[in-house]
């Protein structure tokens, strides 16, 4: 019999589809806005955009945001009654393949507005856009004047069916930061151009605020999939991800024996090491190994979950594999071929994200393709 490639793979990564439903409903409530839609950009940062869009669609969501027109594609094929903005703009001759296959760009520089008001111009109809405004952030978008000058320019404004207008904030997950309220008012002030037109400006930090971020229009990313978005407060969503490294051999090391590439670290008594198969190769970062340079915390590096006791890494993290301290969980518990937690409730995303000196959503969006996907809750 041929046995089925994905029981022999090395880490497993199971996907809640029912936290992340719950997690978008509490982000839609939590912003106040009238609606919530969700960003799903790289592949739902990382959690699968062909099982997210679904679980998110019969929850109620109908609008996506992605980054990419062929992770546009993805969503429509997935949810085709749904709205897709993709938000890196309008790549010069992309405009007939976002318009055939129904995706809506967001235009962040005046040359953009026009050669989507040209195109709408040879189709004959008013054709949708989003806009999105640089209210300070200083990354995409155009500035408050280009939208005057797009608004006051006759040829291009008849040929626009503008359905959003954008901003992004620099610093919403800094509770009270001075930068999210100058932002505010710019975006005030400028939307009020075109008094008409829905509003949107919340990410997952300020829909997790709500109040004067709300808008028309939520646009949460990470907090829908587990991660934290605000700082310093404990994170109200549910794990969506798990990830579970399979043991492949538990080694003896003695007292004074150094460990692992480099030998960095020594051992302080006589341990047992479990490792799993799962290493950088798979996303889990090989500066989680020790001294990473932490955003937001401190810590010395990855720990793991076995049968509630919480494992210590060991050493360097390699390409395929890693190991952890299980010295202390009784010889008769734990064997080859079982499972340790590396990621999930009892291991959160953003702890092991400040190990490696990221933040969640880089762990998330960079966990990799070897592992067994499954989901579950749908
Ligand atoms: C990624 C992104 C979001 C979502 O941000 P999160 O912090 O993940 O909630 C919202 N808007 C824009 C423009 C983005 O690029």
């Amino acid at each position: 019999m041929a046995v089925d490639l994905a029981d022999l793979a090395g880490g497993r990564l199971t996907i809640d589809l029912g936290a992340l439903v719950s997690n978008w409903q509490h982000l839609a409530k939590s912003s106040g806005a009238p609606e919530a839609g969700a960003v799903v950009k790289a592949d739902a940062y990382g959690c699968g955009i062909e099982r997210a869009v679904p679980a998110l669609r019969v929850a109620g969501c109908r609008t996506f945001f992605v980054a990419l027109v062929a992770e546009g594609m993805r969503v429509k094929a997935s949810a085709p009654d749904s709205r897709v903005f993709v938000l890196n703009g309008l790549f010069a001759g992309a405009e007939s393949a976002i318009h055939s296959n129904g995706l809506i760009p967001v235009l962040n520089t005046l040359n953009q507005v026009e050669r989507w008001a040209a195109f709408a111009r040879e189709l004959g109809t008013p054709t949708p856009c989003a806009i999105q405004i640089d209210s300070g952030m200083r990354r995409v978008g155009m500035s408050p004047r280009d939208l005057e000058r797009v608004v006051s320019l006759d040829y291009l404004m008849p040929h626009l069916d503008i359905q959003l207008l954008m901003t992004h904030f620099a610093c919403a997950d800094d509770i009270g930061h001075p930068k999210s309220e100058v932002q505010r008012e710019v975006f005030e002030h400028t939307s009020a151009l075109l008094p008409d037109v829905p509003r949107s400006a919340a990410n997952s930090a300020a829909s997790l605020q709500g109040g004067d971020f709300a808008y028309d229009l939520a646009r949460p990313g990470v907090a829908l999939y587990g991660g934290e978005a605000l700082n310093d407060v404990a994170n109200p969503v549910r794990p969506v991800a798990t990830l579970e490294g399979r043991i492949m051999q538990i080694t003896k090391g003695a007292a004074g024996d150094s460990v692992g590439y480099g030998g960095t670290e020594t051992l302080k008594r006589d341990s047992r090491i479990a490792y799993v198969s799962v290493g950088y190769a798979d996303g889990y970062l090989r500066s989680a190994s020790n001294m990473g340079v932490p955003l937001r915390a401190v810590a010395p590096a990855a720990t793991a979950w076995f049968k509630g006791h919480s494992l210590r890494g060991v050493g360097r993290i390699s390409m395929d594999m890693c190991g952890f301290d299980v010295t202390d969980v009784p010889k008769n518990e734990i064997a080859e071929g079982d499972w340790i937690e590396l990621i999930g409730p009892n291991v959160p995303l953003d702890n092991v994200a400040r190990a490696a000196g990221t933040i969640g959503y880089e762990l998330l969006t960079g966990l990799g393709a070897r592992y067994e996907r499954i989901y579950v809750g749908g």
